[in-house]
């Protein structure tokens, strides 16, 4: 990897009021130098957090786009529009998305060029379901994710989530996130050539304090796509504080 310092970055989900924003940004603003720290919070807060972040280093990032620039599509977002918020990352393609909105690898492909030609950074979500994991069919699905889901000049990143493990409290082995960490940088490399290299692989799925150090000091370990602990700006905290420094 050519930038070594760990993103740490928060998936809010469809949690989060206007009243929160104040203190949490307030709090999250105290995070440490040797990271970069990400909050992703629902569409309805981009704005009041981008305020309360403002002259901070902490990113902002929103949980999904819609791959247009503008049109007839009710209830949806663009990248351009999340620009204007002062968001300046987007997470595409979470497992919930894929799930729940049917999201395709094509679809999650065209919104990552949709993000990049907006100038964002796309954090892309790739990863296997319980039973693919115990059938040994996980790296191969992540392959394929991989394979489908990036447009061919991708630069942003990538977030390994086995699906099995989000929300969950569980974790993979320190073995298998490293041999998955692996496979992504190989396929990356295939993928992107040299630009593979620069790509950051995030580790998601029940990431917390008391595991943190462990993930992050993984080989090919870039840094954490944290859900539920993301919620309470201590706990992101104590997750970045223990990220390794390059
Ligand atoms: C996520 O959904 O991106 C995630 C990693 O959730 P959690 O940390 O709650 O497992």
């Amino acid at each position: 990897m050519t930038d070594m310092r760990q993103l740490i970055a928060g998936n809010w989900k469809m949690h989060g009021r206007l009243a929160e924003v104040a203190a949490y940004a307030e709090a999250i603003r105290k995070a440490p130098a040797h990271v970069d720290i990400l909050i992703c919070p629902p569409f309805t807060l981009l704005d009041r957090f981008a305020a309360a972040l403002s002259s901070s280093a902490v990113a902002l990032g929103a949980q999904d786009c819609h791959p247009t620039p503008q049109g007839a599509h009710t209830g949806d977002i663009s990248a351009q529009m999340l620009a204007e918020t002062g968001a300046t990352h987007v997470i595409l393609g979470h497992s919930e998305r894929r799930e729940n909105h049917g999201e395709s690898n094509a679809v999650v492909m065209a919104k990552a060029q949709a993000a990049i030609a907006a100038g964002l950074t796309p954090i892309v979500c790739v990863g296997e379901t319980e039973d693919q994991r115990n059938e040994g069919e996980a790296e191969g699905v992540v392959r394929g994710q991989l394979a489908h889901s990036l447009p061919a000049k991708f630069a942003g990143v990538v977030a390994y989530e086995p699906i099995w493990a989000i929300g969950t409290g569980r974790t993979p082995t320190e073995a298998d996130v490293t041999t998955m960490h692996a496979t992504i940088r190989t396929a990356l490399l295939a993928q992107l050539g040299e630009a593979g290299r620069g790509i950051k692989i995030l580790y998601g799925g029940s990431v917390k304090p008391s595991n943190a150090a462990t993930l992050l000091a993984l080989p090919e370990v870039g840094g954490a796509l944290v859900g539920g602990a993301s919620l309470q700006a201590e706990d992101l905290l104590a997750i970045a504080a223990s990220a390794p420094r390059s």
